[in-house]
């Protein structure tokens, strides 16, 4: 029975991007060639099995300063130089292939820069066959024994498959077979010698899950796209040698199903590889011919070698191909090998060959473009137009990527150095490519036929000729077993003989017994029918069952498949965690190590701190203790000072009434010399009030400070009262004052006092040398201790004793001179702050030693000491005093400077002189009596001081006396 089913290419559901929510990325593989030459340089690195690193050629790194660093791109897989094309096939494209025969679509590219290997990767060479080769083997391989016959499945024009019945797929051969042009069987056919030995045999691989109850047919289709013009490499076309015709580029058509096809291109149908091998051969010789005729570079061309396996389910019988349209399965695979990607500077193009450069550029420019738009709408969520109309390959292949499908590339990559730039960008569009999904193309459901009917088919076949063979075949007039045993249970027919022309008894008897056999026959086709019908319904709701359950079993791997995406995801959150949870830990270590650091640190820095305390703790306790010390050493100078003050306060009072008291004698005696005229004795009598006169000797203030006397500045001018006066100091003190009185305030008394008293008394010794050659017992006595000293006396201790004034005689300081520029060894202690004065009279000591300071050492070298002072006098005028003494040796071992004289030399402005000249002489004029220059001797003193060198004592006796002053 032959059946036809003609209708239209059913229309598939268009691919609903909800529906199949499972994607895969694009998978891009890469794969290196070898380098051609030895001595070329290489600018690539296979690293892993996935990476692979990119290095800069050393001429580009020098003039490019270091801008193109190495750079590694990871790919599904990188296969090195020794990759075989088998094993490149088992991992790229068998998968592809399996995926055919389940009725999935796949497509296959091959990009990288001419040269790179893509045509040697898609189809090889003999010996080496390519993808494109091996895949077709594959599907030979696997669909062989199912292969309909030729003609059962024809293309329609629509880019369906139409399933023809059976007379017209035989009438379809014979006519094949009477076109003498094609062999009539493949296998007999001479093979190319140049696609021969592509494939070894025990390199034949095939698929598994192959559907034994389906018919399978196989096409093939061959373009070239050209300088964005689609040309079929398989139309024949009637060969004009005097005028060849130029190819006819196709356009591009979409199908009910929203598929892009190219219209009006041949399929043929083959049905072994070696056909198909033969197919795509002829296809690459028309190529190359209309290359060479056309003057154009093939690597300039994307070429599209597709492979449509139609698939039908057999019928109910297993016999023939299921006659329903509907139940047609096509699925395509192509294999592209991408024109070369290259830069249009590197083409060397002019003109029109520029322009196609160009094209082919843009081409590939558009493929990038799309898989970067597809990239940005998948990861940022946005819905942009991806341009795939924009060139002819994007165009074809839209489908694979706003569809289902799977999609599949192999980089190809040449290592020479001179490719570097072309192959960085061909790296860079791969890696992105990959961040590309596809939906994954869902599996077909199975039509309502039981399973296994091939084989049934075959079997029940087989079993029959078993039979029929073992009966030596069917006899004439016997039937087969089966049918006599239902011939036997029909009612049996009786004798047809006819006894005679008028006989009606056989012929209705025959009747009615045919009559009866038919109504058996109606009723057991009835019963038969009822119990096929039966049997149908319940192997159709058998099915149902199934495919219900198949469907069930599908939803459940597609929920199971979430729940794998949902375990991966949580997966890759736990590893994500626990890098972190490591990271944390490593952190909380390092920040452990730090606060032990830190701990330590404070440690230390308190044990400082309590030592410091402890320290500072002492030196309070110290300083306490020093504090009361030093009160208790205050309160004692305190007293003692006050004791001091309150001693010499009494000194004064002492003094003042002294004073008084002479002054009461003067003026009683001026007045005896007013009242009494001339008198004979007018010498004033010793007063009464001597007697309660305080004794001569009395406690001298000390120099205030108890500095050390070092002979430095300060010293001295604590003993400037002292030294106010020019004098001559005299072994005999003939005459004293107190020490601590003012030089100034005695002046003003002698000159005011005095002269009157010396005028009364002049002629005669006055009382007064009475009492100087009284006193001296004591005084003597005194300064014999004082000479006999060793030890200096405390300031404190120094006693001071007032002596009348009496009349020194003249000093003769000439002889004083050249007594002291005889041959003693002079201490010439000139402080460092004296100024040289430059006058005429310069103490000039021969043999002296000079110093700033005494000191102990020239003190025991000599026998005479003399000191420079110098100091500003009453009348701003600069009086330099010579303070002589001589040094004794202490019984110590120290040395003494007992101070025997004091010269004064002072600078006079004459004017000034002379009128104090002239007003003394005024003054005798008026009848005061004179007495020489009276009133121009100046105070003479005699101070003798003894002192240790180097001790902290002050001087220790101080004489005053009155000396006659030396005019300059
Ligand atoms: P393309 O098609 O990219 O321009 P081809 O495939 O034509 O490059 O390769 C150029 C040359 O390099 C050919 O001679 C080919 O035999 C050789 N070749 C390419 N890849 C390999 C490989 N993996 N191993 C050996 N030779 C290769
Ligand atoms: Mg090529």
């Amino acid at each position: 029975m032959i059946r036809q089913a003609k209708g239209k290419t059913p229309r598939r559901p268009p691919p609903k991007k909800t529906s199949n929510n499972q994607k895969d990325p694009v998978g891009v593989y890469c794969r290196a060639r070898p380098l051609g030459a030895d001595d070329e340089e290489c600018c690539i690195e296979v690293i892993s099995n996935t990476t692979i690193q990119l290095h800069a050629p050393d001429g580009l790194k020098a003039n490019r300063n270091g801008e193109f660093k190495e750079t590694q791109y990871s790919f599904k897989k990188v296969f090195g130089i020794k990759t075989t094309q088998r094993e490149l096939f088992e991992d790229v494209a068998k998968p592809l292939v399996e995926d055919l025969i389940h009725c999935k679509n796949g497509l296959l590219f091959t990009y990288g820069v001419t040269g790179s290997g893509k045509t040697h990767t898609m189809t090889g060479s003999p010996g080496l066959g390519g993808l494109l080769p091996r895949s077709l083997d594959m599907i030979f391989n696997s669909i062989g024994p199912y292969q309909a016959k030729r003609y059962v499945f024809k293309p329609d024009d629509k880019n369906g498959m139409e399933v023809q019945n059976q007379v017209d797929a035989l009438l379809d051969r014979q006519k094949r077979d009477s076109q003498s042009t094609v062999p009539k069987t493949p296998t007999t056919r001479r093979i190319d010698p140049e696609f021969a030995d592509m494939i070894s045999p025990e390199d034949a691989c095939r698929a598994d899950g192959v559907d034994e109850d389906s018919s399978y047919s196989v096409f093939v289709s061959y373009i070239e796209i050209y300088n964005n013009y689609i040309y079929d490499l398989l139309e024949e076309t009637p060969f004009d040698p005097i005028k060849p015709k130029p190819p006819q580029s196709k356009i591009l058509r979409e199908d009910q199903n929203h598929n892009m096809y190219v219209a009006g291109c041949t399929e043929v149908e083959v049905k072994s590889t070696e056909e198909a091998f033969e197919v795509f051969w002829r296809g690459q010789k028309k190529r190359r011919i209309a290359n060479t005729q056309l003057n154009r570079e093939s690597s300039r061309s994307h070429s599209v070698f597709i492979v449509k396996l139609a698939q039908a389910p057999l019928d109910a019988d297993g016999d023939n191909v299921l006659q329903d349209k509907n139940q047609v399965n096509v699925s395509q695979l192509c294999l592209v090998d991408l024109a070369g990607s290259e830069r249009t500077s590197r083409t060397r193009a002019e003109g029109s060959r520029l322009r196609e450069a160009g094209n082919i550029n843009q081409s590939l420019m558009t493929l990038r473009t799309c898989i970067e738009v597809l990239r940005e709408n998948q990861m940022c969520g946005t819905n942009k137009m991806v341009p795939y109309r924009d060139s002819k390959v994007t165009h074809l292949f839209k489908n694979y990527f706003d569809g289902e499908g799977k999609v599949r590339m192999v980089v190809c990559v040449n290592p020479k150095a001179d490719d570097y730039e072309e192959t960085l960008l061909v790296m860079r569009f791969a890696e992105m490519t990959q961040e590309v999904e596809v939906a994954r193309p869902v599996d077909r459901p199975i039509c309502g036929f039981t399973a296994g009917r091939r084989q049934r088919n075959q079997a029940f076949k087989d079993e029959l000729t078993r039979r029929l063979e073992e009966r030596g075949g069917p006899v004439d007039g016997e039937f087969p077993t089966i049918l006599n045993q239902l011939l036997q249970s029909f009612p049996p027919l009786p004798p047809c003989e006819l006894s005679g022309p008028n006989d009606d008894v056989t012929l209705p008897r025959l009747i009615e017994a045919l009559e009866k056999r038919h109504r058996v026959r109606q009723m057991m086709i009835e019963e038969y029918n009822k119990t096929a019908n039966m049997l149908k319904s319940v192997l159709q709701e058998q099915d149902g069952n199934i495919v219900s359950k198949e469907n069930f079993i599908h939803e459940q791997r597609g929920k199971l498949g979430e729940k794998d995406k949902m375990i991966q995801n949580q997966k890759n959150e736990i590893d994500r965690l626990e890098k972190k949870s490591k990271m944390l830990e490593y952190k909380i270590d390092i920040l452990q190590k730090t606060t032990n650091i830190y701990e330590e640190d404070k440690r230390s820095l308190q044990h400082e701190l309590e030592s410091r305390e402890q320290r500072l703790q002492r030196e309070m306790s110290e300083k306490r203790r020093m504090e009361s010390r030093m009160q208790g050493i205050v309160t004692d100078a305190k007293l003692k000072w006050e004791k001091e003050c309150e001693r010499r306060v009494n000194a004064k009072q002492l003094e003042m009434q002294n004073k008084l008291w002479v002054k009461d004698e003067k003026l009683k005696q001026l007045k005896a010399i007013v009242t009494e005229g001339k008198t004979e004795n007018r010498q004033p009598q010793r007063p009464s009030r001597e007697k309660d006169k305080v004794p001569p000797k009395r406690s001298a203030s000390p120099s205030p400070a108890p500095s050390p006397y070092n002979g430095s500045q300060s010293s001295l001018s604590s003993l400037e009262p002292i030294y106010n006066f020019s004098q001559t100091v005299r072994p005999d003190p003939h005459f004293l004052r107190q020490g601590s009185v003012s030089v100034a305030s005695c002046i003003s008394e002698w000159e005011q006092g005095v002269p009157q008293s010396r005028r009364q008394g002049s002629q005669s010794p006055p009382d007064s040398r009475k009492r100087a050659q009284g006193l001296p017992d004591s005084l003597s006595r005194r300064r014999g201790r004082c000479w006999a000293r060793e030890v200096p006396v405390q300031p404190a201790d120094v006693d001071l004793e007032e002596t009348d004034h009496w009349t020194a005689p003249p000093v003769r300081p000439l002889h004083r001179r050249s007594h002291s520029a005889g041959g003693e060894r002079w201490v010439d202690h000139k402080p460092t702050s004296n100024v040289d004065l430059d006058t005429v009279l310069q103490l000039n000591l021969p043999n002296a030693i000079k110093v700033n300071a005494p000191n102990e050492k020239a003190l025991s070298k000599c026998d005479k000491y003399v000191l420079t002072h110098q100091e500003l006098a009453s009348d701003g005028e600069i009086q330099t005093k010579l303070i002589k003494g001589e040094v004794f040796r202490t019984r110590g071992g120290g040395q003494a400077v007992q101070f025997t004289d004091i010269e004064t030399l002072k600078q006079e402005n004459p004017v000034v002189a002379s009128s104090r000249k002239r007003r003394s002489s005024e003054s005798g004029q008026d009848g005061e009596p004179m007495e020489g220059d009276w009133t121009d001797v100046e105070t003479r003193c005699s101070v003798a001081l003894e002192m240790r060198a180097g001790s902290n004592l002050g001087p220790g006796y101080q004489h005053h006396g009155y000396t006659k002053r030396r005019k300059p």
